[in-house]
């Protein structure tokens, strides 16, 4: 099946904070969309694998995404090495999506920045027709995306763009809360991170906010590109 975009995230809920909303948004728009998690997120200090796995699932849905799959990387120590680009690569190939998002460039936690440059890394080594992959006994065609943009998660990122992702929001907010072991629960008896604050649930929508705040509309949501972005006409601004 071919996709429109894939989305890659190194743990489960990155796609859905960092840009759950644009996903959103393009799939009501027609787009076909998929979400590619990088681990299981087996280290999160809250919830385990088997939770996270079903929270994933549950929040794919309420975005519509047509297909999730889970690498099961070593959650805080994959590397960005040939064995792991090699997995990316039959994921860009099987899918061919035309854009690729993937997780921060820099961020407070380190399988973000790794995660986010691997993904790079294995876009372009996918257009490359020497690297042979298989898939189900069958040899894959190169693909390389023709963009791969980076979502903004823990710090603060100056964008190069952003999505007026106004009418999104909630959907969004719906897709995070699906994470229901992972975020501000004044109940959970588990252990606190700065994740489980209720000042970073409340982040991801000052944030959007803010962005939205900076280009004349309601929310926003921000994405750093790896070369100029082109536009056919001035008109295509908004
Ligand atoms: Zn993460």
């Amino acid at each position: 099946m071919k996709l429109d975009i894939l989305a890659f995230g190194a743990h489960p809920d990155d796609v859905e904070l960092g840009c759950g909303a644009t996903i959103a948004k393009e799939i009501a728009n027609g787009k076909k969309v998929g979400v590619i998690d990088l681990t299981r997120g087996e280290l999160g200090t809250r919830g385990s694998a088997d939770i996270r796995d079903i929270e994933a699932a549950n929040a794919g849905k309420i975005l519509g995404v047509s297909v999730r799959e889970n690498l099961a990387f070593a959650d805080g120590f994959f590397l960005n090495d040939k064995e792991h680009q090699l997995e990316i690569i039959k994921m860009v190939r099987k899918y061919q999506p035309d854009v690729v998002l993937c997780n921060a460039i820099d961020d407070r936690h380190i399988d973000h920045g790794k995660g986010s440059k691997l993904v790079s890394d294995a876009c372009f080594l996918s257009g490359l027709l020497k690297i042979e992959t298989k898939i189900e006994n069958t040899v894959q065609e190169k693909w390389r995306p023709k963009q791969v943009y980076h979502y903004i998660q823990w710090k603060n990122i100056e964008p190069d763009f952003v999505v007026d992702v106004s009418n999104f929001i909630e959907k969004k907010t719906e897709a995070i809360l699906a994470y229901t072991s992972q975020f501000y629960d004044p109940k959970s008896n588990e252990p606190e991170t700065p994740i489980t604050s209720r000042n970073f649930i409340d982040s991801v929508n000052y944030r959007a906010r803010d962005l939205g705040r900076l280009i004349g509309v309601e929310y926003a949501e921000g994405f750093t590109t790896e070369r100029f972005v082109a536009v056919d006409s001035l008109d295509d601004l908004i």
